[in-house]
């Protein structure tokens, strides 16, 4: 079977040093070719990197010719100040937000809602949606979310968030198909009609993702742990990562998903190399090469 080129998205984080403003800029250089349907840059935990994110997107949308996407939570902020940001992208012609109810703190026990702040994502979507400006993605969660009570919850909780203006859900990262496969099949019975992206993570160093699986809810099944440990013994982390990632975006695409969303986490090569075994090249214009 020929699967079709999937569209491909990428997040991206703020760089909060010179070193790092490098970095991403290489790491757009290396991806923007391949002309995602969007990028999106992360808000920091706790709202720690507002006017880094909001710089990085101008810069982003006014340089590299692609849609860019904001990351905007609820966390440590009034209403105010959350529509303020929102309409600064919306003048700034940046009509996707990614709306979350955001992380809290390095720290902090849990979500705490400002007092004059929104108190969820949802109430952040209907007051996005109210403004009649954005296109608004939120998160999804294949894999229950640590405060969620299973994966009913997780549905029943994206089913308002669609209700009350979302378009998009974009999901947290998963390691086996089945999980998003049996999430997508719950939402379509809850009558979720908004598409379901799923959130890709291309493992750079194992030990790290490992520590986000832990504390976002994500699933490490036994054998791949059992595999990153032979593969880190003998010096092929990168090759096994790259194998698997692509095998898993496979799986998904046979399934007929059209989009894949990438969190780059800032280093391109391993999603650029899975683009590639996906048939995601960059695009050459004829003026480029003649
Ligand atoms: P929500 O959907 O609001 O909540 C997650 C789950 O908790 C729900 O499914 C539901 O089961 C339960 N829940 C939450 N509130 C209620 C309630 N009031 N009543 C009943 N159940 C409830 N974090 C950042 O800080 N910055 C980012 O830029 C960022 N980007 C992200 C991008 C994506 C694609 C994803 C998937 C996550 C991202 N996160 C980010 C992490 C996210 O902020 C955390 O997972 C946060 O804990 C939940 O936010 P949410 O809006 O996704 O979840």
């Amino acid at each position: 079977m020929t699967l079709p080129t999937p569209n491909v998205s990428f997040e991206f984080f703020p760089p909060q040093s010179l070193e790092a403003s490098f970095r991403l800029w290489d790491t757009l250089g290396t991806l923007a070719p391949l002309a995602p349907e969007f990028v999106s840059v992360t808000y920091g935990a706790g709202g720690t990197t507002r006017d880094l994110t909001h710089d990085a997107v101008k810069t982003i949308h006014g340089n590299y010719g692609v849609n860019v996407a904001a990351h905007l939570t609820c966390v440590d902020a009034t209403r105010e100040d959350t529509l303020a940001i929102s309409d600064s992208y919306a003048q700034a012609g940046v009509t996707r937000i990614v709306a979350l109810r955001g992380d809290p703190p390095k720290g902090a026990s849990g979500f705490r809602p400002h007092p004059d702040g929104f108190a969820s994502s949802v109430e952040l979507v209907e007051a996005l949606a109210q403004t009649g400006k954005f296109d608004i993605a939120v998160g999804a969660y294949p894999e229950p979310h640590p405060e969620a009570a299973d994966l009913q919850a997780c549905v029943d909780y994206l089913k308002r968030k669609v209700d009350a203006g979302a378009t998009t859900a974009i999901t947290q990262f998963f390691f086996e198909t089945s999980s998003f496969l049996r999430f997508r099949d719950a939402c379509a019975a809850a009558g979720i009609t908004a598409q379901i992206i799923p959130g890709i993570l291309p493992v750079n160093n194992w030990t790290r993702v490992r520590g986000f699986a832990s504390r976002c809810g994500a699933v490490i099944p036994t054998w791949l742990d059992d595999a990153y440990a032979a593969a880190i013994r003998d010096g092929r982390e990168q090759l096994l990562s790259t194998a698997l990632c692509a095998e898993l975006c496979t799986e998904l695409l046979e399934e007929g998903v059209k989009d894949l969303h990438f969190y780059t986490l800032n280093s391109p090569d391993l999603t650029r190399d899975v683009c590639a075994a996906l048939g995601v090249t960059p695009r050459v214009t004829l003026a480029e090469v003649a």
